[in-house]
């Protein structure tokens, strides 16, 4: 599977230390209050079971799974829903937990569908960013790594639903996906 990877361009250590850096600082943002968190399958899954444990404030989490990609490695802008929360947003603080930021159109989406539902505040937290390609103008309350413009994979991130076993971030030889 690692024959498959370009280039490794943040190791398993690199990530772990950032994320116990942001769950510093959301912890501590967060003292007094008792967040929802919610993990945007199936991408941030692996970066929410790492995150909520460096989060020391009591917190409650639910899932919500969104496709825009399908099996091309470009954002259609279209948003489908394909598994709803659970539990309602309404007057709750709410923290979104995303694994990348690229065009920024899944996440503008989501924050505008939670607003209509009436949460308390919405804030997000993104491991990894995208800055060349940002199509919307959003602001990530918590932003982990920048990441050139390249397809990455592994941490959660697929490439048609393979390597987010990878515990690392890295790019994907060109060849894999345009044979
Ligand atoms: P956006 O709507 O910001 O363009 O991207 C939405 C989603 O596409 C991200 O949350 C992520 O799940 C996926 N995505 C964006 N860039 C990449 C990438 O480089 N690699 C992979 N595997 N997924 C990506
Ligand atoms: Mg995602
Ligand atoms: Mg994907």
């Amino acid at each position: 599977m690692h024959s498959d990877i370009q280039e490794i361009l943040y190791s398993e250590e690199e990530i772990q230390a950032k994320i116990k850096e942001l769950g510093e600082i959301i912890s501590s943002d967060y003292e007094g209050r008792n967040p929802l968190v919610i993990c945007v399958l199936k991408g941030a899954f692996v970066f929410m079971a790492d995150l909520v444990k460096r989060i020391t404030v009591p917190l409650e989490l639910d899932f919500m799974a969104v496709s825009s990609y399908g099996q091309s490695t470009k954002s259609s802008g279209i948003v489908k829903i394909v598994k709803d929360l659970d539990v309602s947003v309404e007057g709750r603080h709410i923290l979104i937990v995303e694994d990348i930021i690229d065009s920024g159109l899944t996440l503008s989406y989501l924050i505008d569908v939670l607003e209509r539902r009436n949460a308390l505040s919405i804030s997000v937290v993104a491991l990894f960013h995208k800055p060349a390609r940002k199509v919307v103008e959003l602001e990530a309350d918590y932003l982990g790594y920048a990441l050139p413009d390249e397809f990455v994979v592994g941490y959660g991130l697929d490439y048609a639903e393979k390597y987010r076993n990878l515990p690392f971030i890295g790019v994907l030889k060109p060849a894999i996906y345009t044979r």
